[in-house]
């Protein structure tokens, strides 16, 4: 122990000697950027920049610093500024950078308490008449206790643009019997119990790399609250589902790289938003879980979801059911971007049908969670596509835990019905999926999933410009190895005039 401690203080004492820093009163020996710094939402001429102070001996306001400059050395600084970090936000700093150059490359650090933080790589959007192209990575579902985050180390290294995570950043069990790591504690409820829990997830040092290594966008699913919650309802009805989500919420903006106008008010945040990347493509971020009306034809008793047979279940096919709410389904249809060749839709699920046959009721059976459970709001959002004739429309989703590619057509119940948009539903980060024999056994009743593998974890990395998307699906060869490997499972190819992916 002896030996790092000198180390380290060493390193403490002579940063305090440069001018910038705060130096506080309290001895630099305790570590006070453990969980890393990230960026996100990046634009044309700024992005968020985040971190949070850990350690005790804090007052409950403290000044953090940060530092952005045009090189990695940090030897042309172009913005310094500071935030205050306050313990009633888990001394989390969102500080919001404007007046940037476009499409460009900077460099962030932060400091207070007599320590300095990593070095994050972050950037700034194109501008949106410019021309542009975009490498990115989509990654969801990292349920820590069920593997090693070696696919995080192989994103921070991709040169990526942009990272977009499509939700399970935290899971809120208990740790599983036989972990492959223990998350301490049981299943959490309260904000001290999420934040401890985020602090889990983020002390793993590749996620940290992938954080520092581009700006992220960021939708949530269930885990960051709980199962297969939907608004105010979980699957455990006996809990108060207003007081969990406040608590839930809350700490998701306190460690994500989020504005402060997204701060949480009670049991509300709003994460929906829109990216416009040059003249290339829009990103459209939604929410499925704060919004949605409660799943369909639950268990007894009991929230969340269930797998049901369509005839058995009425409601499935009712109209004014909605999966993001009727105030989001109109901002989604009236967003869709006409000029630019692609609109991402960065959300949660699979959108493709994905049912098994059933021969003795001579139809499908559905989970009642994803969009299957929502198949109406899922025509009028498809339908939308087809009617306005939206170009390049991508569907990026997770929380399946399989890698899916698939064609998205307006109706699944019309075999006649064409082919509008793509579908790439990428696999968990870590967390595990079904048997890969039922996979199979639903290919055949669903012959517009082109590719379905559950046995696969890792992320979806992609390479996008004005004619063609390039998709890699990147699979980890040893999950339970920090160190592992990654090989590409498959690669597909989406041209911008015509929807439906081809393999590569
Ligand atoms: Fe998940
Ligand atoms: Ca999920």
């Amino acid at each position: 122990m002896a030996l790092p401690r000198r180390r380290f203080l060493s390193g403490a004492a002579a940063v305090v000697a440069s001018p910038w820093l705060a130096s506080g009163p309290r001895a630099a020996d305790v570590a006070r950027f453990s969980l890393g710094v990230a960026s996100g939402q990046p634009r044309a001429d700024g992005m968020v920049l985040w971190t949070r102070l850990t350690g005790g001996d804090m007052a409950p306001r403290e000044t953090v610093r940060w530092e952005l400059a045009a090189d990695e050395a940090f030897a042309r600084i172009v913005a310094r500024g500071e935030e205050t970090a306050e313990a009633e936000w888990a001394y989390s700093v969102h500080a919001e950078l404007a007046g940037l150059d476009a499409d460009r490359w900077y460099w962030y650090r932060f400091s207070a308490l007599g320590e300095r933080s990593r070095v994050g790589r972050t950037r700034t959007a194109p501008r949106a008449d410019a021309a542009a192209t975009l490498r990115f990575a989509i990654a969801s579902c990292q349920r820590f206790d069920v593997g090693h985050y070696a696919a995080w180390r192989h994103v921070a290294g991709a040169d990526l643009d942009l990272v977009i995570f499509l939700g399970d950043y935290i899971y809120e069990y208990a740790t599983r019997k036989d972990p492959i790591r223990r998350m301490e504690g049981g299943e959490v409820f309260t904000l001290e119990q999420y934040r401890a829990r985020y602090a889990t997830h983020k002390g793993d040092p590749s996620l940290q790399a992938a954080h520092a290594a581009a700006p992220w966008l960021l939708v949530w699913d269930d885990h960051e609250v709980s199962n297969d919650y939907a608004g105010f309802r979980g699957q455990d009805l006996s809990v108060d589902m207003r007081a969990r989500r406040a608590a839930a919420y809350r700490a998701y903006w306190e460690h994500m790289p989020f504005p402060k106008s997204a701060r949480p008010v009670d049991a509300d945040m709003r994460i929906v938003g829109r990216l416009d990347w040059g003249r290339l493509a829009r990103i459209h971020l939604l929410d499925d879980r704060q919004y949605r009306d409660v799943q369909a034809c639950p268990r007894p008793n009991q929230g969340g979801s269930n797998t049901v047979a369509l005839a058995q279940c009425p409601a499935l096919k009712d109209p004014a059911r909605s999966l993001l709410g009727s105030e989001q389904e109109q901002w989604l249809a009236d967003g869709w971007d006409l000029e630019r060749p692609w609109n991402l839709l960065a959300q949660q699920t699979l959108m493709s049908r994905f049912a098994w046959a059933d021969p003795a009721i001579g139809g499908g059976v559905y989970w009642t969670d994803g969009w299957d459970g929502y198949a109406p709001a899922r025509n009028r959002l498809l339908g939308t596509v087809a009617a306005k004739k939206v170009p390049g429309v991508v569907v990026l989703g997770g929380d399946v835990h399989s890698n899916y590619v698939a064609d998205l057509k307006a109706d699944y119940d019309d075999p006649a019905s064409p082919v509008v948009a793509s579908e790439f539903c990428g696999t968990s980060i870590t967390s595990l999926s079904l048997a890969q024999s039922r996979v199979d056994a639903a290919r055949e009743f669903n012959p517009h999933i082109r590719y379905g593998r559950a046995d696969q974890r890792g992320y979806v990395s992609f390479e996008l410009d004005a004619r063609q998307l390039r998709a890699s699906l990147q699979v980890v060869e040893r999950p339970a190895d920090p160190a592992s490997g990654v090989t590409t499972a498959a690669r597909f190819v989406v041209d911008a005039a015509r929807p439906g992916a081809s393999a590569a």
